[in-house]
């Protein structure tokens, strides 16, 4: 039987709330019960949680996304808290050995981190991704998974975009092209 890994990608107040310094805004707010319920539904099965978080150092000239975006998750902000009801799933589970809080720096959550040493160590081979945005940190996570073999399976409810093109563009490339496969429901977990 697989070994899986949730991956909870960038589900944070600047990227999901109204008031996100790069949000997504409703589509992203929409999605907010399935994130926490298909969260729990992993760590009360005692499968591996990480919550891969975007970092950003305030001021940070030399980093690529400087020239595209205004500052978003800066490290200490609000902005990089877990946005509404998945913040309390963290706070509460946040000591648990299967749940694990991993900073990023690029969109994907496998460039410049221990994600693929950690999953290995525990002979993870099936990554199932949620999180934001699909055509940017979720895709870019997912071409990451994809070259390093494992499967991969994306769950349609729990992932959104402030760009509905990119989003519906992206669902297809995931499965198209990364072999993904792209469930609607939690049924089977
Ligand atoms: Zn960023």
């Amino acid at each position: 039987m697989s070994k899986k890994v949730l991956l909870n990608v960038d589900y944070t107040n600047d990227f999901v709330a109204d008031d996100g310094a790069l949000s997504c805004g409703k589509p992203g707010q929409k999605i907010e019960n399935f994130m926490v319920d298909i969260t729990k539904i992993f760590i009360e099965n005692g499968d591996y949680v990480v919550f891969a978080i975007d970092k950003h150092i305030k001021d940070d000239v030399h980093h690529p996304e400087t020239t595209l975006y205004p500052p978003h998750n800066i490290v200490g902000t609000k902005g990089r808290e877990l946005y509404g009801k998945l913040n309390d799933v963290w706070e509460r589970n946040k000591n648990s050995n299967n749940v694990y809080w991993l900073d990023k720096t690029r969109y994907s959550a496998f460039v410049g981190t221990d994600l693929h040493l950690k999953l290995c160590e525990r002979e993870i081979d099936e990554v199932h991704v949620v999180g934001c945005c699909t055509d940017i940190c979720v895709l870019h996570t997912v071409i990451d998974a994809y070259a390093h073999g494992y499967r991969i399976v994306v769950h349609e409810k729990g992932v959104a975009s402030f760009n509905q093109t990119g989003h519906t563009w992206a669902l297809e490339h995931l499965k198209n092209c990364l072999n993904a496969e792209v469930v609607k429901g939690i049924d089977g977990l």
